[in-house]
């Protein structure tokens, strides 16, 4: 199965992705399922779940959400409702409680003030982890992402592959080659836990990062929505 474990819609101070272009993006790049992975929100994930469900029944829709902790951005994937900020232990515990499962997204992008800081988690934090992202296809620094691989094997973690999308263009950028039967939630979390997974895609052309900074000057200004 063909899934992207991170995106973003226009809840996201920096996208301007509306939940129906994600829906008719996802399918139109023939997705199995996707994880909407909005910045401490899921609002977004709710509304392209509704959306899906009538106009591309067959696609999945994972809620999930790229939370803010106090060592960096965490995915929490396959959550029922929002998990507000806080540390990371904090977080873990919401996540586990929900049923979900928690990913690290870019663990070395030196980019992005938000990584995820891995130096400063302890073996019982990382043994929490899921999958961590081996290819971010934002990530504007290929040999990070390959660090991010060393990472992962080191430590024994499955690898998945993500678009981080944040407007609709991007997704298909990268993807997830999940071995599941089918795409439902029971299904792709059993797979992902025994790693087997594989990584597909390229990095996103460099224009998304200036486009990224424009949709967060013209959100504050109001003049994107
Ligand atoms: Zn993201």
């Amino acid at each position: 199965m063909k899934i992207d474990f991170h995106m973003h819609t226009k809840y996201s101070g920096d996208s301007n992705a509306s939940p129906d272009e994600v829906v008719a993006r996802a399918a139109a790049v023939g997705l199995d399922a996707i994880a909407i992975t909005d910045h401490n929100e899921v609002k977004g994930a709710s509304e392209v779940a509704q959306i899906a469900e009538k106009v591309a029944p067959s696609l999945t829709v994972i809620i999930g959400e790229e939370v803010t902790t106090d060592m960096g951005d965490v995915l929490a994937l396959f959550i029922k409702k929002r998990i507000p900020p806080a540390p990371l232990r904090a977080v873990i515990f919401e996540i586990k409680k929900q049923g979900g499962l928690l990913a690290l997204p870019h663990p070395f992008d030196s980019l992005r003030g938000s990584r995820p800081k891995v130096e400063k988690m302890d073996d019982g934090i990382i043994k929490q982890v899921a999958a961590v992202e081996g290819l971010n296809a934002r990530v504007a620094l290929p040999w990070e992402n390959a660090r991010a691989v060393s990472f992962a094997q080191e430590h024994n973690l499955p690898l998945i592959a993500c678009s981080d999308a944040h407007f609709p263009e991007e997704i298909g950028a990268a993807w997830t080659e999940v071995a599941c039967a089918n795409a439902s939630e029971g299904a792709i979390k059993a797979a992902l836990l025994a790693g087997k997974t594989e990584m597909r895609g390229h990095l996103a052309p460099p224009w998304v990062h200036l486009k990224t900074t424009a949709a967060k000057i013209f959100k504050k200004a109001g003049v994107w929505k």
